[in-house]
């Protein structure tokens, strides 16, 4: 059975926890990286992604994260999550991890109407999927080999690059558990692929 991370330095973690856990899967909060060795598949989670960098270098899990998702092992971003995978940041020099090859811009339904909640059609997932939106980030350009799962209003807000998924709302915040139950397939994909090479 697969056993999926949650990167639980700050943010929405338990939330994840209780959604992965729905899916069948085994799920853990990851505090050490040490223990990114006894997982096949991790979620970055919402938050405040300048903080979570902050923890991230703090907790020396930089190079760790990289070399997780350079083995072929999935990681979905979620919110400040998406932020941290993009390879770059509008306003910013250069990206977080630097995972999937396109460019974010931070708070980006404005600071005002900072949550709300809408039903995506969402590629590989089906209809009516229910979004909820805090403080989201935006996709504003992605490149050829980043998959666009679904736009809000003219603006990508979730997608997928190979292993690397992620999207601008929050799939655990609801009963929805398609987005989740669909990384978790992606996991189970990845460890038989990992295992037979
Ligand atoms: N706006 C936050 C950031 O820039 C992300 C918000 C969230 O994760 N809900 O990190």
């Amino acid at each position: 059975m697969s056993v999926i991370g949650v990167l639980a330095l700050q943010g929405a973690v338990r939330e994840h926890i209780r959604s992965i856990e729905a899916t069948g899967a085994t799920a853990v909060e990851i505090k050490r990286k040490e223990q990114l060795d006894e997982i096949d598949g991790l979620i970055l989670p919402g938050g405040e992604s300048t903080t979570m960098r902050r923890l991230i270098d703090s907790y020396c899990f930089f190079d760790a994260i990289r070399e997780f998702g350079g083995q072929g092992k999935p990681i979905f971003g979620t919110c400040a999550g998406l932020i941290l995978m993009a390879s770059h940041i509008e306003g910013r020099t250069g990206g977080h991890l630097g995972l999937m090859h396109m460019t974010v811009a931070r708070n980006a339904f404005g600071r005002q109407v900072a949550s709300f909640e809408a039903n995506l059609n969402v590629k590989h997932i089906g209809d009516d999927v229910n979004a909820v939106f805090i403080r989201a980030p935006y996709i504003v350009t992605a490149d050829s080999d980043v998959d666009v799962l679904t736009t809000y209003d003219n603006r990508i807000v979730a997608a997928k690059q190979g292993h690397y998924l992620c999207t601008a709302f929050h799939p655990e915040l609801t009963d929805d558990n398609r987005l989740i139950a669909y990384f978790a397939g992606m996991v189970e994909q990845s460890e038989q692929a990992l295992a037979s090479s």
